[in-house]
């Protein structure tokens, strides 16, 4: 697992070439945002030892398994110190709720960890504040860290080669959009995410990118 440090407070830890999770600096240790897919737990507590710090919460941006693959094994090595946040219709979604008509793309892997918050938009983890994004999955969101205006986006746009909306087939990554429910959502939430005027783009795949408001710009442009 590669680990870099992108801003003071945040690390991307990249999995095999192609999915992102990240540690988040706090007071009382460190935030993972995402666990990538299943056989990671070992790699990200071993990322976590070497940010000097403890994982005290796991907050997820979406259902997917590639994000959630991770987090049962995690919660089995990190018991009830950790506290488990997902969105709240991702999580009913892996609670076996039908909460959206029609069949869901992407993979939703079973579960066993029940989170202990389910977010919703203006909630917060941390120092991150749960931004509503919509559309990739039913109830995705993306964390804005207030402290430096870092957004950790998800799945809403990917940054390989140049920033691409999952709404639409980008051949450098077409997983994405292929997962991607619902895309006039997801093209909106892109434009919500894009008026935050983020400092540092961090998305689940791709690298991170600085003063990304120009590419989200052009990419809201190409997705439309
Ligand atoms: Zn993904």
């Amino acid at each position: 697992m590669k680990a870099v440090q992108i801003t003071p407070n945040l690390v991307q830890l990249t999995r095999a070439h192609f999915v992102n999770a990240y540690l988040v600096r706090e007071d009382d240790g460190l935030t993972l945002v995402d666990t990538t897919m299943s056989g990671a737990a070992d790699d990200l507590l071993e990322a976590a030892t070497h940010a000097g710090g403890t994982i005290r919460r796991i907050a997820l941006t979406h259902g997917h398994g590639d994000h959630v693959g991770s987090l049962d094994a995690l919660k089995e090595k990190l018991g009830d110190a950790v506290e488990v946040s997902m969105p709240e219709l991702d999580a009913r979604i892996h609670a076996g709720d039908r909460v959206v008509d029609g069949k869901l793309p992407g993979s939703w892997p079973t579960i066993r960890t029940r989170p202990n918050v389910l977010l919703a938009a203006g909630d917060r983890v941390g120092s991150l504040a749960v931004v509503a994004s919509p559309g990739h999955s039913p109830g995705h969101v993306a964390f804005l860290d207030s402290r430096d205006g870092t957004l950790v986006a998800g799945d809403v746009f990917t940054t390989y080669g140049k920033a691409a909306v999952t709404n639409h087939f980008y051949l450098r990554f077409p997983f994405a959009a292929m997962a991607t429910w619902d895309k006039a959502k997801d093209l909106e939430s892109a434009r919500a995410l894009r008026a935050l005027d983020p400092a540092v783009l961090a998305v689940g795949h791709g690298p991170a990118l600085r003063s990304p408001g120009p590419a989200m710009d052009a990419a809201i442009a190409r997705a439309g």
